[in-house]
């Protein structure tokens, strides 16, 4: 029997630890400013997916809604402001931006000291080199998660599937600093299947409904399923075959309440952990 890891509990178990830390702090509670551009429908459920988490645990919020048609200069004129902000301790710019921005300069604006995200190149360096800084928050959590869980990951060895900034990249660099052996699959690995098969941490990234079979997961392995698909019923799953995988694995996150969940947790932690070093200034 596999254990079941609940990203939902685990993100719980976070929000209850940041309300008690933001009750103890001295001086203005956690700001996160989120600028959104456009009208997409997505991107409004998750500012305000955020926007309730900030106001669950404490924090103070500030969404910055700006029509489709701002120009790339005004965006950075408005993150020069917050960076400038000492009640903004978290900056994020929701993605998707329209073709006319660049997600790279925009990304690149943001005070790395703010940069909630953990997008911009300094804190990808220091992520790299093994140095302090705020990193991607879905790979973060999933690391959190999994020391929560007491899984060791020390000498495992970890094969992540999907090389995005946002997620296998990252989720690669954290499972270095825990000591792994870690390879990087993507969508030019030759025999993903064997790949697999010599995982004993699993994490898989891709965006392809139940692509991971039972035969391709090593008995024993951990299985970390990032991927959010719609399958052709319309039903939320990840990119593992979970009742397929179930017994083989010795832990796994469901899909939904594996991963989906730590994402804004670990937004709130980020956030966290900017205004206490700008305090600590
Ligand atoms: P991207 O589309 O940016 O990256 C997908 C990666 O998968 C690429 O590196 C691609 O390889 C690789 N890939 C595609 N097809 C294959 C294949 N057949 N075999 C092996 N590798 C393949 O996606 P993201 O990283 O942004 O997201 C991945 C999934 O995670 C999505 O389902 C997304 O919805 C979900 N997600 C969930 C989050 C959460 O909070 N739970 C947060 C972020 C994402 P290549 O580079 O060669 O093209």
């Amino acid at each position: 029997m596999a254990l079941v890891l609940s990203g939902r509990k685990y993100a719980r178990v976070v929000r209850a630890s940041l309300r008690d830390r933001v009750s103890e702090l001295q001086g203005s509670a956690p700001g996160l400013a989120v600028i959104m551009v456009g009208d997409d429908p997505a991107s409004r459920v998750y500012v305000g997916a955020k926007e309730k988490a900030c106001k669950k645990v404490g924090f103070n919020s500030r969404v910055i809604g700006l029509p489709a048609e701002t120009s790339e200069a005004d965006i950075l004129g408005l993150v020069g402001e917050l960076n400038c902000d000492d009640t903004v301790h978290g900056i994020l710019v929701q993605l998707p931006l329209p073709d006319h921005i660049s997600v790279d300069r925009v990304a690149s604006a943001v005070l790395p000291e703010k940069d909630v995200d953990g997008f911009h190149p300094v804190n990808v360096g220091r992520l790299w080199r093994g140095e302090e800084g705020l990193f991607p928050c879905t790979p973060s959590g999933i690391v959190g998660l999994l020391h929560h869980h007491d899984i060791s990951m020390r000498g495992k060895n970890a094969l992540v599937v999907g090389r995005s900034n946002i997620v296998g990249k990252p989720m690669a660099a954290l499972l270095l600093r825990e000591n792994c052996t870690v390879t990087v699959a993507h969508s030019r690995t030759v025999d993903l299947m064997g790949q697999c098969r010599k995982a004993d941490i699993l994490i898989v990234a891709v965006g392809k409904p139940e692509m991971i079979q039972r035969d391709w997961v090593k008995p024993g392995a951990v299985v970390v399923d990032v991927g959010m698909n719609r399958n052709s019923n319309g039903k939320l799953v990840g990119d593992v075959a979970y009742n397929d995988v179930f017994d083989v694995c010795s832990a796994i996150t469901p899909v939904p309440g594996g991963v989906g969940p730590l994402t804004i947790a670990f937004l709130l932690e980020n956030t966290f952990k900017a205004r206490a070093k700008s305090s600590a200034e």
